[in-house]
């Protein structure tokens, strides 16, 4: 039976990729392609450092992605990306799942979406509120710091910059109020919002080591169907999320989900000269249920004591939205009918 299964997965993945992959291996059950001939195939270079253990692709406009054996973290041209399987090595030849290349390679690198509809409205939703106080630091109640209080603060400064920049703007909640969560998204399909974009801060708890160790955004968005989630920990449960494979649905827009998510991280990092946790995959409900592009940031640690004062500072909330606002005139940018296929 897996044999016949995988026979008609080789076969759907032919039929997507348009070529007959002739090197195709099967590990753990997932159906896997040579890293060399995946690159050959799309005009690409390969190499290895490392010992092998690593392959690094290249192309046109510094087009370059690294891969590590037994890892499912990628790094697509400087920007962390979590894939859903990790690398595999055989005979001294790497392998990354088909379903990698589907839908977190190919979707980056090659992210023309003619007949892309303009931005006009974009859905900002402050993550959760009023009885709801996400992650919670310091002293009880109001002498400590909620999550709730800082994702709102930034959506109203970024409401202010998306209007100047002459997007309409619609926010899920605009005081400290509880929305449930198929509400959020439940408001963005029914004003036919262009994007979706949710709003969080992070928290790590653990030694005090460990806390001032982690930091920086991560960016995530739905994990394909099928696939397992990189959200080892954190908001999970929450967002009424499984982690794991299972039985799964996803977002209508995965890939210009992603598209929007890699810009996202891309910018955070280097706009706020952030350490990058990467662009990740959950199957958040805020996500799943969007019928547009949607996206999460958890914009950074406030269990982290240096970021955590970043965070509670409005002139450093401002960079964030005035980096989220480029991450999404850049996403428009690159899937505007015009452009040139291109990372860049
Ligand atoms: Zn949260």
């Amino acid at each position: 039976m897996r044999t016949v299964l995988n026979f008609f997965r080789c076969v759907a993945a032919v039929a997507v990729l348009g070529v007959l992959p002739s090197r195709a291996v099967t590990f753990s059950g997932q159906y896997y392609l040579p890293v060399a001939e995946f690159a050959r195939e799309n005009g690409l270079h390969v190499y290895t450092e490392n010992g092998g253990k690593e392959a690094i692709v290249t192309g046109d406009k510094n087009t370059r992605l690294i891969f590590n054996v037994n890892s499912a973290q990628a790094v697509i041209d400087g920007i962390n990306v979590r894939l859903s399987y990790p690398v595999a090595a055989d005979h001294g030849q790497l392998y990354m799942a088909q379903m990698d290349i589907e839908t977190a390679i190919r979707p980056l690198i090659f992210s023309q979406r003619p007949g892309a509809k303009r931005i006009t409205t974009i859905c900002i939703d402050p993550g959760h509120g009023g009885k709801d106080s996400g992650y919670h630091v310091g002293g009880y109640g109001f002498l400590g710091h909620s999550e709730k209080t800082y994702t709102l603060a930034l959506a109203l400064e970024l409401r202010r910059q998306l209007m100047r920049a002459g997007f309409r703007v619609i926010l899920t909640r605009s005081s400290d109020i509880f929305i449930h969560l198929p509400d959020r998204p439940a408001l963005a399909n029914r004003d036919g919002a262009d994007l979706f974009i949710s709003l969080h801060f992070n928290g790590y708890f653990g030694s005090r080591a460990d806390e001032a160790a982690i930091e920086g955004p991560e960016t995530y968005c739905i994990t394909p169907v099928g696939a397992p989630s990189s959200n080892a920990h954190g908001e999970a449960t929450e967002f009424g999320s499984a982690v794991g494979a299972g039985p799964t649905v996803a977002n209508h827009c995965e890939d210009k989900s992603l598209l929007l998510a890699y810009q996202m991280e891309k910018s955070l990092v280097q706009n706020l000269h952030a350490d990058d946790r990467g662009v990740r995959r959950a199957r958040f409900a805020v996500l799943r249920d969007a019928e547009m592009p949607a996206i999460l940031i958890e914009g950074g640690y406030i269990t982290n004591p240096v970021e955590s004062k970043k965070i509670y500072s409005s002139d450093y909330r401002k960079q964030m939205a005035a980096a989220i606002v480029k991450a999404i005139e850049e996403y428009q940018r690159l899937t505007s009918v015009s452009h040139v296929p291109s990372l860049h």
